[in-house]
Parts: C-alpha cells; sequence; structure tokens
C-alpha cells in the first residue's frame, strides 16, 4: 500500500472540506492490485490502488486507455479473466463485506444488489433474440427475485418510466431500438435491484453528443434517486467535469491525483494530469493546444522510478529513481509525484 505523506500545498476548496467532514465512506478500497500473467513476464495492470468511495457519490475515473481503469471496476465486479487475477488488497464496504473476498456464490448473491454495471456497448449486452421485458425479468429472477408474472411486468414498466422509456419498449426486441434507448434499458437493467454501487463504464461512448448529455442526466437523476454512489469510467474530462463531483486521475495502473472535479480541473496538482487538461480543446485555449508526449506505457516494461517520468516535462533526477508515494494535499486531496515529497535521500543524520 502507497505511503502517504502530509504535504501543505494545494488550496482546500469549501467544498472539498465539507465533503470530506459529513460524507461517509461506503467502499473502502486499500492497495487493490490485478496481475496479469504473460509470457513476457507479469503486467501489473492496477498497481497497488487506495480509493475510498462515498455514500451517494458521483466519482469519476480518469486516464488514457489501458491505465487500469476498467480492470479496476471489473475486479470490484470479481469479472477479472485468466490470465487476469486478484493479486492483493481489498475492497470493503461499510458494512465489513469485502468484495474481493467473496466466494463464486456470493459474489453472485452481491452483483446487482449490491454493485451493478452498465456497461460500455449495449448493443453486445443485450441479447438480440430476446425481448426487452423478458430480460430484465430473467436477470432480477436469476438473482433471486421471486413474484407473478404481473409483478413483474409492474416492476419492469416502473424501472423503464425511471429511465425514461415507455412501458411498451418491454416488447420491443434489441433491433428495435435506437442506440440511446438500447443504453437506457441497459441501465434499467442494472438498477433493477437498487445496487448501492453503480459501476459505469464509458456509458455514452458510441453515442453522439446529445443523446450522451441526456443519458448522463439520466444516470445522474438515478443516482440521486437511490441514493447509489455512481463510479463512472471514462477519457472524456468534459463529460466527467459535467457529472462527477470528484474524480480519479489513473496512470500506468496507478491512481495518481484525487480530488474534488472543481480543484482538479481548475488547478491540477500532477504534472499528468495537467498535460490531460490542457490537451482538452477549449475556446480560452485557442492556439495552445498541448499534447502528452512521449508514448504510452508498456505495463510489461515499466521504468523504474515514477512510471511517467519518461514523459514527464517536469521530471527531476531522482524521478527515475524514487518511487512516489501518495501526498495529501488537503482533505481529500491527494497526488502521487515527487514534486510535492520532500528529498530525503541526501539528509544526514543529526
Ligand atoms: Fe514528473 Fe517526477 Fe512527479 Fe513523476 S514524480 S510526475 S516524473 S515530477
Amino acid at each position: 500500500m502507497s505511503g502517504v505523506n502530509t504535504g501543505s500545498r494545494g488550496a482546500i476548496s469549501a467544498e472539498d472540506l465539507s465533503m470530506s467532514e459529513t460524507r461517509e465512506v461506503m467502499l473502502d478500497i486499500q492497495g487493490l492490485e490485478v496481475h496479469f500473467e504473460t509470457r513476457r513476464g507479469i503486467a501489473r495492470a492496477v498497481n497497488d490502488v487506495d480509493l475510498q468511495l462515498y455514500k451517494g457519490e458521483r466519482f469519476g475515473l480518469v486516464g488514457e486507455s489501458g491505465s487500469g481503469k476498467t480492470t479496476m471496476i471489473l475486479a470490484l465486479l470479481r469479472m477479472i479473466k485468466t490470465p487476469g487475477f486478484i493479486a492483493g488488497g481489498r475492497a470493503v464496504f461499510d458494512d465489513g463485506t469485502d468484495l474481493l473476498r467473496l466466494s463464486p456464490e456470493e459474489v453472485r448473491e452481491n452483483r446487482l444488489r449490491r454493485v451493478a454495471m452498465v456497461p460500455q456497448g449495449a448493443m453486445n449486452s443485450l441479447n438480440p433474440v430476446m425481448r426487452i421485458g423478458q430480460q430484465i425479468t430473467l436477470t432480477m429472477r436469476e438473482h433471486g427475485e421471486e413474484g407473478t408474472k404481473v409483478e413483474f411486468q409492474d416492476r419492469v414498466a416502473q424501472l423503464l418510466d425511471q429511465v425514461g422509456l415507455k412501458p411498451e419498449v418491454a416488447q420491443l426486441y434489441p433491433h428495435e431500438l435506437s442506440g440511446g434507448m438500447k443504453q437506457r434499458a441497459c441501465i434499467a437493467q442494472a438498477i433493477s435491484l437498487s445496487p448501492r454501487l453503480i459501476l459505469a463504464d464509458e456509458p455514452t461512448s458510441a453515442l453522439d453528443v446529445v443523446v450522451q448529455r441526456q443519458i448522463m442526466q439520466t444516470l445522474r437523476q438515478l443516482q440521486l434517486q437511490l441514493d447509489a454512489t455512481v463510479l463512472l469510467v471514462g477519457h472524456d474530462m468534459g463529460l466527467m467535469a459535467q457529472f462527477a463531483e470528484r474524480v480519479g486521475i489513473m496512470y500506468g495502473g496507478k491512481l495518481v491525483e484525487v480530488g474534488a472535479v472543481a480543484d482538479v480541473f481548475r488547478n491540477p496538482q500532477h504534472p499528468y494530469t495537467q498535460l490531460l487538461i490542457s490537451s482538452i480543446p477549449s475556446f480560452e485555449r485557442r492556439g495552445t493546444f498541448k499534447g502528452i508526449p512521449g508514448v504510452g506505457l508498456s505495463l510489461l516494461d515499466s521504468p523504474t522510478g515514477c512510471l511517467f517520468h519518461p514523459r514527464c516535462p517536469q521530471a527531476m533526477e531522482r524521478c527515475s529513481r524514487d518511487e512516489p508515494g501518495l501526498t495529501q494535499l488537503g482533505p481529500g486531496q491527494h497526488v502521487s509525484c515527487l514534486l510535492y515529497e520532500k528529498d530525503e535521500s541526501h539528509a544526514t543524520s543529526a
């Protein structure tokens, strides 16, 4: 697990302060490690991640592809497939249940009731030869719900209404729905057993911007109705800024910065976050677009020290040698970068 240093830099917003003082932790992730065994060695896809999710919050997890964000939510769902495996850590709910230590039977019982996922591609998640109503009913039955046919029909109609679809959609097949409607049907399925944690993996990636916005509004309304926590994974910083209250930035399987969305966007601390934000096209930054230098990290050939050092414009001599821990800049605001840690390698004892 990463050490946590307490630094003095970084503005502490009122929003951040009130968030950390009043919100209860719902899921405490500590030292999460997901590895993939390959012929060339072990790839650490999720590398010693610590993260606390609050009850009823919208948290955005951002990073380039291959940064480990999707692997992290698959680990929470216990859906990592061989040659991948959860190599360490814990993910403990507020009632003491550790998601990473559940038996296969318990995993099945917990899915949808405690944790549910809204998938990336609705097209691939829905059964093409089954009507939408049947699919949602089957999902509920498979997870232990009991009731009469009429009770299930009523429940399906209610779920469809919650996601902004008419009850008649229950009678349709997936190919009869638009992309946005399919994604709404997937959300209805995901919330069918009122989960406490909704994991959403780029849920609007294949949709046009207007539909994207509508789906995100629906997700936000549902999150409030259910008082659920949403962990949204994606690489669209604009969408994150609109949806999330806090964000975490991942690079090379590590969480490199966490904070209130306003703080991270207005005042990013980690050099990688700074580059990510400056790469968002904006009217104010016309003509000053900056990409991120270098090539993405190979998990099989990771550099020593800070994983970002070969691409970092602020790298120091010690960055290729020392691995940064997580430095707390203020309540709820953390960064993993040696710029915020005191260099003690040259210190002499008194
Ligand atoms: Fe850059 Fe060094 Fe900070 Fe890594 S530790 S992000 S290389 S300054």
